[in-house]
């Protein structure tokens, strides 16, 4: 057995590799090489759900970790894929969304109503303050809240747009997920009626009746 100073030595040296790792671009990656997209909701536990460490304890890091409503593709979701994917080594990424999610629970034009109904001026709307230059189509503010008919086919499209986005490289391997919330299960998203019978995963189970504007169609 080796000297206890020895063991300290390496894991000062080791731990200063990993908290200067954006300094190396693409020789500075996260332990797996990962990105990750998913939901939100306190109830989808990435870490668990994958097998991975996202969080930052001393080797932790196995991921960038990207959440939103939904886990679904956005332009900031784009943008930090951009950056990790070309510029801090990503080779894969993972999306994950899950059942009896959020998104399902109301029609987006019921929402871009209900905000109608609190004096928000939809129609006039700076997204970001530090960018006016983004902005949306009229109509298109619905679509821009980005509520599901369908988690599994939501997941199934979003994995296609970026595996087909110019602004992530073709090598970059892309898979997507379902957390099963009722069974604390993952598995991949299908339209197999059989295969998610346990499950919630479209807005009618949620009991919206009209399809949502035409993002996910
Ligand atoms: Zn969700």
């Amino acid at each position: 057995m080796g000297f206890l100073k020895d063991d300290i030595q390496a894991r000062i040296e080791q731990y200063d590799h990993w908290a200067t790792r954006r300094r190396h671009g693409p020789n500075g990656p996260n332990n797996r090489r990962l990105w990750v997209l998913a939901c939100m909701d306190e109830r989808l536990p990435v870490d668990e759900a994958l097998g991975i460490r996202v969080d930052t304890p001393v080797g932790g890091g196995d991921a960038h970790c990207f959440r939103n409503a939904g886990g679904i593709v956005t332009e900031d979701a784009i943008r930090s894929a951009m950056l990790t994917c070309n510029f801090f080594g990503t080779q894969e990424i993972a999306i994950v969304q899950h059942t009896q999610c959020g998104m399902l629970s109301a029609n987006a034009t019921d929402l871009e109503q209900a905000l109608r109904d609190r004096g928000v001026d939809i129609d006039n709307l700076t997204l970001d303050p530090t960018l006016p230059e983004l902005s949306l189509q009229p109509g298109g503010f619905a679509k821009w809240i980005g509520m599901m008919d369908d988690v599994d086919v939501t997941c199934m499209k979003t994995v296609e747009v970026f595996r087909n986005h110019p602004l992530i490289p073709k090598h970059v391997e892309v898979s997507g997920w379902i957390w099963e919330v009722e069974t604390r299960r993952l598995r991949a998203p299908t339209t197999d009626a059989a295969a998610r019978a346990r499950t919630d995963v479209t807005a009618d189970q949620f009991g919206v009746r009209s399809p949502q504007p035409g993002r996910w169609r």
